[in-house]
């Protein structure tokens, strides 16, 4: 009798060990362990892809890509902690611990593949520009060189792009791609550059008053972030992402969420294992 209820303790305190040990081999910088929530980083003022609504609540295609990972990782919607991650604080929101992954418009670079690591890619898109409706005189990268103000925001590879291969262009930086669509509105700048389908989602947002103009320019890939080294959630997040892709909730995501924008669904592009 005494043994058995010996043992069946020793088995309890064994499987809480695992447990404990399970939850930290997966997050090593979960920085709302405590609460047992899981923290993401998203963009909150990008529609289409990541928009905070007047309600607190938040969607878009990242968001949905967040929550599928968070449900596989075994974090259902109230356990997730989300905190807005500005183009221009990624690196150091993930090297701090402050966020468990991201999932904000980040695209993959070797540069920034010194200081983070990536779950992914989930998305290819590219660089391209928005202009107020009625402009005439911005048809393409070509014409932003007559010293056109150009709007793109601090930290992002799209302003990096221009500074390094468009030096006619008077580059203004702001913190979120949201202010820079209201300088557009006001006249105080130009043109916006970003991803197309950053841009879109603000083009489908305000009807007839914006227009995405000319090529891609670039090729963005968008992965998950992860802190450095943490390989055990790279790779788990991968899983995830495949599942997405194959049960068709990925196609379900980009349907509902670029739908209204006019973007055709493309397959997703492979992941790097
Ligand atoms: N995908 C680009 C980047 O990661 C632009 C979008 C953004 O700034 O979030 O820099």
């Amino acid at each position: 009798m005494r043994t058995a209820r010996t043992l069946q303790v020793l088995a309890r305190s064994w499987a809480v060990l695992a447990a404990a040990f399970a939850m930290t081999a997966l997050c090593t910088a979960c920085s709302a362990h405590d609460s047992g929530k899981i923290t993401i980083g998203v963009k909150f003022d990008q529609p289409g892809l990541s928009v905070k609504k007047p309600d607190g609540t938040l969607g878009g295609f990242d968001v949905d890509v967040a929550r599928y990972v968070a449900a596989r990782l075994g974090y259902g919607p109230d356990r997730i902690a989300w905190i807005e991650a500005p183009s221009g604080q990624r690196e150091m929101l993930l090297r701090n611990g402050q966020v468990d992954y991201l999932v904000a418009t980040y695209s993959i670079t070797d540069s920034r593949r010194q200081k983070v690591d990536f779950a992914g890619p989930y998305l290819l898109t590219g660089q391209s520009l928005l202009v107020r409706a009625d402009n005439t005189d911005i048809t393409g990268t070509a014409s932003l060189q007559r010293h056109k103000k150009l709007c793109s925001v601090s930290g992002s590879t799209p302003a990096q792009r221009i500074k390094d291969r468009y030096p006619g262009v008077q580059l203004q930086r702001y913190d979120t791609y949201s202010a820079c669509v209201e300088a557009l509105r006001n006249g105080a700048i130009d043109a916006v550059t970003t991803d197309d389908v950053i841009l879109a989602g603000y083009s489908a947002q305000n009807p007839g008053a914006f227009k995405l103009v000319g090529e891609r320019f670039s090729q963005e890939l968008y992965g998950i972030g992860v802190r450095k080294g943490n390989d055990g959630l790279r790779q788990r997040i991968n899983d995830a992402l495949e599942e997405m892709e194959r049960d068709g909730s990925w196609r379900a995501a980009f349907v509902d969420n670029f739908g209204p924008a006019g973007f055709a669904v493309p397959e997703p592009p492979p992941i790097e294992r």
